[in-house]
C-alpha cells in the first residue's frame, strides 16, 4: 500500500539513517526523490539501493555541503525545478565530534565545525524548505487518507538521545542536537498555519557509520569497548538499527501522522533509566510523556475521581474500575526498570504527597492543588523528616507559628531527605503548632517559591535521580487556608500517608528482587568458568532456589494484602502492610547479595550486565529505612499484634 505518493528530499542520504530513509521511502512509494550528501560513491550506493527496489523510479542525486546555505538554496530550488515541488524532507546531515574532551576545554574550532553542520546546515536546509513548501497546495500523502488531512509539507530533522539530555566529553555534539530541538520547536510554532508539520526523530545509538566512527574515539581515549560508559545500555539490549529510524521518518512525514507536530519523537530502545539515574534527573520530555499516559493521576492512591475529568487512565481503564489491583500492578510495573531512583523521580511525588490530599483536602484545595498535581502542572513532594527526628515522627521541632493577623501561619525549621525537593513546585509539610508530642503536629500546603525557603540537592549512596533534598524554613508565609486537615491532627494525615507506603515499599521490593535475580540467572546460565556455564554448579543453583524461596512466598502475602487493603480496618491492615515492608526489604537485602555475588566483578560494577544488580545493592538501604525503619516497624507489628489479640 502506498502512504507517500509525493516528492521527497533528504539529506545526509549517502549511509546510514539517510540512506535507510531513501530505500524506505521508495518501500512506502515514493517514486520521485532527491538525495543529497558529501559522498558522491555514497549516492551512487544508495540510488543502486533504490533502483533495485524500483527500477522506476527518479532519483535526483545532489553533491551538497549543508553548511553551506548557497549550496543548500541550491538542493532545495532543483529539487522543485526537476520534480515540482517537495512534499516530505528529511534532515539527515549531521557529524559527530572528532574528540573528546570536558566541556570546559573543548576546542572551539571543533564546537563550530560540528554546529556549522548539525545546527546551521539543518537551519539552512528548514529554510528553504519551508519557503518551497509554502507555496504549494495542501495534500495528503495517499489517496487512502481523508483529503482534511492534507498537508502543504512535512519535515523531519534527526536529533538525538543528546538533544534531551547530555552525555560526557561530548558537548559540541551534544548542544549541536539541542539546536535542532530548538529549530524544531520554533519552526512548529511558527509554521503549524501554514499547515507544514515539522517533527523530529531523537535517536539513541544506532548501527551506522557514525556509530563506528564514535566507537574509534572511545577506543582512541581508552574506554575500548565500552559505549556504556557514555551512553548506557539501550533497555532492549541492542542498537537501533537504521531501518527503524527510518520506519519512524516514513510514518512522520505520511498523513498517518497529520496530527503530530512539533514533537520531539524518542527511538532509543526505551527511555534509559541507567542515563537518568547517571545524569540525577528525569528528563522534562519523559515526565511529561508519564502525565500523558495517565501514569502520574493513577499513582495517588485512593485515586480522587472527582478530579479527574479529561484524564485517561493507563491502558484506557475507567476510573470507577480502577481498583486496589491496578494500583498494585502499576507500582510493581514501575519497578521493573530497577532504578528506584526513577520511579520516585518521576512519580514519588505524587505517590506520597498527592493520596493525603485526595482523602483530607477539602473541596478548594483539591481544585487549587490537587488538579494539577495530576496533571503534572504542579509536583508535589513530602516533608517531614528533620535533621534530628527521622523516626521519632511525633518529636518534630520544625514550627508553624499563626501570625497575629491569623491570616497566616509562619514556618520555621528544616527538612531533610525530601524525595522530589529539588524540582517539586509544592510539598506537604509538617510543622509543630501546638504543644509536644504527636497531638501538636499539623500539615501544610506549602508552594515552593515562597521566600525564605532554601533546597539544597544531598548526595546519597543511590536513588540519585529522586531529587532528594535539604530544605531550610526561615520564616516562611504559609496562608492559613493551606492548613490540611484539623490543626494539630497532622499525626493522623502522616500515619495514613504510612501505610499505602509500605505497601508499596513491598511491591517495589518485590519486582526488585525479580529484577536482581533475572539479571544474575542470565547470566549465570552465560557465563562459563573452569569450561562449564556458572549455573552448571549445584552451589549456584541452590542459590536461586533459596533466593526463589524468599521471594514466592511474599509475593502470595503482598497480594493477599493487597486483597485485603480496602476490605480490613485501618488498625488491622497498618501492621500486616508494616510486616510486607520490612519481609520484603529484608529479601531484597539478602537477594542483592546473592546476586552480586553472582555476577562476580560485574555485581560491582555500574556499567555492563551487573549494572543493574548494582544500582540495586546501592538502593536497597532506603526501602529498609524509609517509611518507617525496620527496628521501628518491628515493634509496632508486635504491640499492634499485641492489642488486637486483646479485642
Ligand atoms: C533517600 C531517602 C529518601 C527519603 N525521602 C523522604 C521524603 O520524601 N520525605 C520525608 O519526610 N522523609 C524522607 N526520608 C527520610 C526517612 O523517612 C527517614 O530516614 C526514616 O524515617 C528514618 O529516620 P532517620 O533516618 O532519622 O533514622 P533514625 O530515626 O535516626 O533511626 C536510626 C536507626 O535507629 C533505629 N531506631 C530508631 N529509634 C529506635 C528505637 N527506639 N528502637 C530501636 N531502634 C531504633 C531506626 O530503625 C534506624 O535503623 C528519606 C530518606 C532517604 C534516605
Amino acid at each position: 500500500m502506498t502512504t507517500l505518493n509525493g516528492i521527497g528530499l533528504i539529506t545526509g542520504a549517502g549511509s546510514g539513517i539517510g540512506q535507510a530513509t531513501a530505500v524506505a521511502f521508495v518501500r512506502e512509494g515514493c517514486q520521485r526523490l532527491t538525495i543529497a550528501d558529501m559522498s558522491a560513491s555514497g549516492l551512487q550506493k544508495t540510488t543502486q539501493l533504490i533502483k533495485s527496489l524500483d527500477a522506476k523510479t527518479q532519483v535526483l542525486e545532489l553533491l551538497v555541503d549543508v553548511s553551506n546555505q548557497d549550496a543548500v538554496n541550491n538542493m532545495v530550488k532543483k529539487t522543485v525545478e526537476t520534480f515540482g515541488q517537495i512534499d516530505y524532507a528529511v534532515n539527515v546531515a549531521g557529524v559527530t565530534c572528532r574528540d573528546r574532551s570536558l566541556a570546559s576545554d573543548y576546542d572551539i574550532a571543533e564546537f563550530d565545525r560540528v554546529h556549522s553542520v548539525n545546527a546551521r546546515g539543518l537551519l539552512f536546509c528548514t529554510q528553504a524548505e519551508v519557503l518551497a513548501m509554502r507555496s504549494q497546495n495542501p495534500r495528503v500523502t495517499s489517496e487512502i487518507f481523508d483529503p482534511r488531512r492534507g498537508q502543504r509539507g512535512s519535515i523531519v530533522n534527526i536529533a538525538s538521545t543528546c538533544g534531551i539530555t547530555a552525555i560526557p566529553n561530548i558537548m559540541p555534539y551534544v548542544v549541536s542536537k539541542h539546536a535542532v530541538v530548538g529549530i524544531t520547536r520554533s519552526f512548529a510554532v511558527d509554521h503549524g498555519n501554514d499547515r507544514i508539520r515539522i517533527n523530529a526523530v531523537c535517536p539513541g545509538l544506532v548501527d551506522t557509520p557514525m556509530l563506528v566512527q564514535r566507537k574509534e574515539m572511545e577506543r582512541k581515549f581508552g574506554n575500548e569497548g565500552d559505549q556504556q560508559s557514555t551512553v548506557g545500555e539501550p533497555p532492549l539490549g541492542r542498537n537501533a538499527y537504521p531501518e527503524e529510524i527510518a520506519d519512524t521518518c516514513t510514518f512522520l512525514s505520511s498523513s498517518k501522522a497529520s496530527y503530530i507536530h512539533g514533537s520531539m519523537i524518542m527511538a532509543d530502545g526505551a527511555p534509559n533509566v541507567a542515563q537518568w539515574e547517571k545524569q540525577g534527573f528525569v528528563p522534562e520530555e519523559n515526565f511529561k510523556k508519564h502525565v500523558s499516559l495517565g501514569f502520574l493521576a493513577a499513582a495517588v492512591f485512593p485515586l480522587p475521581i472527582d478530579q479527574l475529568a479529561g484524564i485517561k487512565l493507563p491502558a484506557g481503564i475507567n476510573a470507577s474500575e480502577w481498583d486496589e489491583f491496578h494500583d498494585s500492578i502499576l507500582i510493581d510495573e514501575m519497578a521493573r526498570c530497577g532504578y528506584l531512583g526513577t520511579v520516585w523521580g518521576i512519580n514519588g511525588g505524587a505517590t506520597v504527597g498527592g493520596a493525603p490530599l485526595s482523602v483530607y483536602a477539602n473541596q478548594s484545595q483539591k481544585q487549587k492543588y490537587l488538579a494539577p498535581l495530576l496533571r503534572g502542572a504542579q509536583r508535589h513532594c513530602l516533608m517531614i523528616t528533620e535533621p534530628d527526628i527521622g523516626s521519632d515522627v511525633g518529636g518534630m521541632t520544625t514550627t508553624a507559628d499563626k501570625s497575629k493577623d491569623g491570616k497566616h501561619y509562619v514556618l520555621n525549621g528544616q527538612k531533610k531527605w525530601v524525595t522530589q525537593g529539588r524540582w517539586a513546585t509544592h510539598a506537604l509539610c509538617a510543622a509543630r503548632t501546638g504543644g509536644p508530642g504527636p497531638k501538636g503536629v499539623s500539615v501544610f500546603i506549602v508552594d515552593l517559591s515562597t521566600k525564605g525557603i532554601t533546597r539544597t540537592k544531598m548526595e546519597n549512596s543511590g536513588v540519585s535521580s529522586s531529587g532528594s533534598t535539604f530544605v531550610d524554613l526561615d520564616e516562611v508565609l504559609v496562608p492559613a487556608e493551606n492548613l490540611l486537615g484539623v490543626e494539630n491532627k497532622g499525626f493522623e494525615i502522616i500515619m495514613s500517608t504510612f501505610t499505602h507506603e509500605r505497601l508499596w515499599v513491598g511491591i517495589t521490593a518485590l519486582r526488585l528482587c525479580r529484577v536482581a535475580l533475572e539479571d544474575s540467572y542470565k547470566h549465570a546460565l552465560k557465563r562459563e568458568t573452569f569450561g562449564k556455564p556458572l549455573f552448571e554448579n549445584q552451589v549456584i543453583r541452590q542459590k536461586f532456589s533459596k533466593m526463589a524461596g524468599l521471594i514466592e512466598p511474599t509475593q502470595f502475602f503482598m497480594e493477599s494484602l493487597v486483597h485485603r487493603s480496602v476490605r480490613t480496618s485501618p488498625l488491622e491492615f497498618s501492621p500486616l502492610a508494616a510486616l510486607l515492608k520490612v519481609q520484603a526489604a529484608h529479601n531484597l537485602e539478602k537477594i542483592s547479595r546473592e546476586t552480586q555475588q553472582v555476577f562476580g566483578g560485574l555485581g560491582y560494577s555500574r556499567t555492563g550486565a551487573g549494572a543493574r544488580v548494582e544500582q540495586i545493592s546501592r538502593d536497597v538501604r532506603v526501602l529498609v529505612v524509609s517509611g518507617g525503619s525496620e527496628e521501628i516497624l518491628q515493634d509496632m507489628i508486635a504491640k499492634s499484634l499485641k492489642k488486637l489479640a486483646k479485642l
